[in-house]
């Protein structure tokens, strides 16, 4: 709900064939070239389809393929990407779609949101990750001195979330989409918290039903934020849990060894850590945010090789920073979080070099 941008997220299986009907919903014209952006992988299990149902309802649409990677979201990729938007004779009613991950969505947003000043675009999620980055309108590319610098606010025109896509994910980016997903439930409900434990076999074995519901349940949580607050002036800040941790830990590792959803399940455990040092949580916050985590298989140790000075200094050049104070969104329970928390820089620093040496 966002007044008169407020978008629907259609989550479905087997949706990709009703995009054109869903696009002419959302009041994208078929007489304006369309583009599609995808990457190498998705490409090849996915564009061809895409583009015959397009073509079928009488849509023109030019395609751009990325390389699969966070080394896409940069400002070479993206000239690149605007030469093709002009070459390719996309005007101002034109739409961009993102048919991709987190990536693809970031990066083709911040090219939506800047060619001739802002078009629409569309996003088509293909990760579980991106039940989160799709939702919400934060698109931004990378500088080398860190993440998501450079970039702005830009909403789609609607989600097109097709679940049976997933099913060809590999399963390290299964587990880096059920960081955030863990996440949306850790900022607001303690019974998603406890669903989420309960039926983690099944939901790490891609279920159906259960898997739609998740994405469902975190897709709210997440347009409830926004919807709230969109640019992020106070509680949208919830939505960082681990993030402040984690964009240190991608950026120090040259968003080689960590990816997203990786950096920011240690996060969160960093963060819990923290949150019951200074008193803010209860014993036990840290130990079961680490378990569920663990339930899916994700990283909870400190990464190696990373040092803790150094981390420090990389979440001090993280956005999430104001005049270079450090302001921390912690967990106060499980299903709770708080935003804005001053630590002093020497707790931290101690609980991050406890956990670096319990390696
Ligand atoms: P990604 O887009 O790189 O996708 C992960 C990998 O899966 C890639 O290799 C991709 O090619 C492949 N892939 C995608 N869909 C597939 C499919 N259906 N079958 C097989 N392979 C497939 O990564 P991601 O985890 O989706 O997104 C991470 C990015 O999202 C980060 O850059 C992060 O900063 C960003 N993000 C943005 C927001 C936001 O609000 N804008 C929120 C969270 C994360
Ligand atoms: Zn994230």
């Amino acid at each position: 709900e966002l007044g008169e941008r407020s978008y629907e997220i259609v989550i479905g299986d087997s949706l990709l064939q009703q995009v054109p009907d869903l696009l002419a919903e959302a009041g994208v014209v078929s007489t304006s070239k369309l583009m599609i952006i995808t990457d190498e992988h998705v490409a090849v299990r996915y564009l061809e389809p895409l583009r015959d149902a397009l073509r079928a309802a009488g849509y023109n649409a030019i395609a751009s393929v990325v390389e699969a990677g966070e080394q896409s979201k940069s400002l070479a990729v993206y000239e690149r990407l605007m030469t093709e938007a002009i070459q390719g004779g996309l005007d101002r009613k034109s739409a961009i779609l993102a048919l991709g991950g987190g990536v693809v969505g970031d990066l083709a947003g911040f090219v939506a949101a800047t060619f001739m000043r802002g078009i629409d675009f569309v996003q088509l999620p293909t990760t579980l990750l991106a039940h989160d980055s799709s939702v919400g309108g934060k698109v931004a590319i990378n500088h080398p001195l860190g993440k998501n610098l450079i970039g702005a606010f830009h909403q789609p025109r609607v989600v097109i979330y097709d679940t049976k896509v997933l099913h060809t994910l590999p399963k390290r980016e299964v587990a880096a989409g059920f960081a955030e997903v863990i996440k949306h439930a850790l900022i607001s409900d303690a019974s998603f918290v406890d669903w989420l434990e309960e039926n983690a076999a099944r939901l790490w074995e891609l279920d159906s039903e259960l898997l739609g519901k998740a994405i469902e349940r975190g897709c709210a949580v997440k347009a409830a934020v926004v919807s709230a607050d969109e640019t992020e002036q106070g509680q949208r800040a919830l939505l960082n849990l681990g993030h402040t941790f984690g964009h240190a830990f991608e950026a120090l590792s040259a968003y080689a060894t960590l990816n997203h959803g990786e950096a920011i399940s240690i996060g969160m455990c960093i963060a819990a850590k923290v949150a019951e040092r200074i008193g803010l949580a209860q014993r036990g916050v840290y130990d079961r945010t680490k378990h569920l985590l663990s339930l899916y298989h994700l990283p909870t140790a400190w990464p190696k090789g990373l040092e803790p000075q150094d981390v420090l200094e990389a979440m001090k050049r993280d956005k999430k920073t104001v005049g270079g104070q450090l302001a921390l969104v912690l967990p106060s329970a499980i299903g709770q979080a708080e935003i804005g928390k001053h630590v002093d820089e020497q707790l931290i620093l101690t609980v991050m070099s406890e956990e670096a040496e319990a390696l």
